[in-house]
């Protein structure tokens, strides 16, 4: 084995093993690896005997047996749980982060309650809710309600208000005391930059924005689904050697559980310590997009959504039109945000909103898959487009196929004559009716 200038181990390229495809030319860190004649050459000056080229060469023509083994690819089929040491058997339970903003819940918490529920169920575990806030009683209430079935609360006025290194050191402490087997965050502002913070400190795997969540039957672990190389294709993936199983959902991919009042279960208060932390002082909340007179989506019980196929300018007032008349709001695809027609707040999708509305309206949106991952949850999905084969059509309960600009004056029509007929009915009819 050759030696570098400090005699530390280095790699060494099999000429003729070697295929020339130069992913150690571009995994090396120190630019130790060139090409000639179509095969890797090393500099041993250079190489500082990482073995990083070792890991990825598919042809397996860099010899580094000495200090580093090429990691073994462990079949699906041959994956125990608990087999790693650091997997201690008191780890148990599915954890739901309850996350409050300015006194009000953010809903996901409840929607992945609900999803923690159904694991649960399959692990035959518990479902346990991780509440922090000031004056939060009446909120860990609301968490048994939803499906928890223990909640640990720590309620101190310094948690009144989002810090991360303050809500960081609560949660980490949480997760410590109670060890939960999984840990589900909703992927929010809030929930996002907690979960890195935790995971990191915790020294655990986070998979975000998951959109698909399940336990592996056999090996009892958490799946945990999410779009990846683009959104091209859906991993799953599985943490298997660290606890607690981490994941983030963003709003509105999982379904909304129903409230049982009457359910019970058992609260826990829990302490915290704040000391050696600097609370910056607070000057103003700055309000919500929403709150400011803007538009969210993500609420709205009817889209109308704009793609490319529609992305004009004098199209949109139209399409806007369409969306007031049946009491919804104007969306789009990420095209329409690139051409400057309509603010990043509207665009549904992978890298925009999840939304679920009651009624999907997809007008000249071909249903790419970062498109669909935003929409799918919608219950209705009516498709308006030229070409009878694109995905959102297929996917789609109704689809309307044709130019929208014929299209939509007639939607709009129609629907104008329908609330006009409902608003001239006369009154006693309504109240008097037993339909
Ligand atoms: C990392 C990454 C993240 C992404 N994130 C998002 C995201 O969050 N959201 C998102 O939307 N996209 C996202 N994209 C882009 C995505 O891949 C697609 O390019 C995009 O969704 C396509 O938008 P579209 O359907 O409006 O346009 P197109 O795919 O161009 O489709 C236009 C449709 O309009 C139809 N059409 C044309 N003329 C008419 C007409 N007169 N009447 C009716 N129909 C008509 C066409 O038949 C076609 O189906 C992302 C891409 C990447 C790589």
């Amino acid at each position: 084995m050759p030696k570098n200038a400090k005699g530390r181990d280095i790699a060494e390229i099999i000429p003729a093993k070697c295929i020339g495809c130069q992913l150690c030319v571009g995994e090396c860190k120190v630019d130790a690896i060139r090409m000639e004649n179509g095969v890797a050459i090393i500099d041993s000056e250079k190489c500082i005997g990482c073995g990083k080229c070792v890991d990825v060469c598919p042809s397996n023509a860099v010899l580094f047996e000495k200090i580093r083994k090429k990691k073994a690819v462990i079949p699906a089929a041959e994956v125990k749980p608990g087999t790693e040491a650091n997997i201690k058997p008191e780890y148990h339970g599915v954890a739901v982060f309850i996350e409050v903003v300015r006194g009000e819940v953010s809903d996901v918490s409840w929607e992945l309650a609900g999803k923690a529920r159904e694991l649960a169920d399959k692990l035959q575990t518990e479902v346990i809710g991780l509440l922090l806030g000031s004056n939060v009683g009446e909120v860990a209430k609301e968490a048994i309600a939803y499906g928890c079935d223990s909640v640990y609360v720590m309620d101190k006025p310094v948690l009144a208000a989002y810090f991360s290194r303050m809500y960081g050191r609560a949660l980490v402490s949480m997760c410590e005391q109670v060890k939960p087997e999984i840990v589900l965050i909703g992927a929010t502002p809030l929930g996002r930059d907690l979960s890195s913070v935790v995971a990191t400190q915790l020294q655990t795997g986070l998979t975000a924005d998951c959109t698909g969540l399940d336990i592996e039957p056999d090996i009892k672990l958490l799946s945990m689904t999410r779009p990846t190389f683009g959104g091209n294709i859906m991993a799953t993936i599985w943490c298997r050697t660290r606890r607690p199983q981490m994941s983030t959902v963003r709003p509105r991919v999982m379904k909304m559980p129903v409230k049982d009042p009457a359910r019970s279960g058992e609260i826990i208060p829990l302490d915290f310590s704040a000391d050696g932390i600097t609370v910056p002082q607070l000057i103003e909340f700055l309000p919500r997009a929403a709150e400011a007179g803007g538009v969210d989506i993500t609420k709205a019980p009817v889209l109308v959504v704009a793609g490319k196929g529609a992305c004009d300018a004098k199209s949109l007032p139209m399409l806007e039109q369409l969306a007031q008349v049946m009491g919804g709001s104007l969306a789009c695809s990420r095209p329409v945000i690139q051409a400057g027609l309509l603010p990043y707040v509207r665009q549904v999708g992978q890298t925009g909103k999840t939304v679920a509305p009651q009624l999907y309206i997809g007008v000249g949106v071909s249903g790419a898959v970062q498109h669909l991952v935003g929409m799918q949850g919608s219950r209705k999905i009516v498709a308006i487009n030229i070409d009878k084969e694109a995905p959102l059509v297929k996917i789609a309960d109704y689809s309307l196929i044709g130019d929208y600009k014929q299209i939509i004056p007639e939607l709009i029509k129609g629907f104008e004559a329908r609330s006009s007929q409902l608003k001239n009915k006369p009154q006693s009819n309504l109240k008097g009716s037993q339909a």
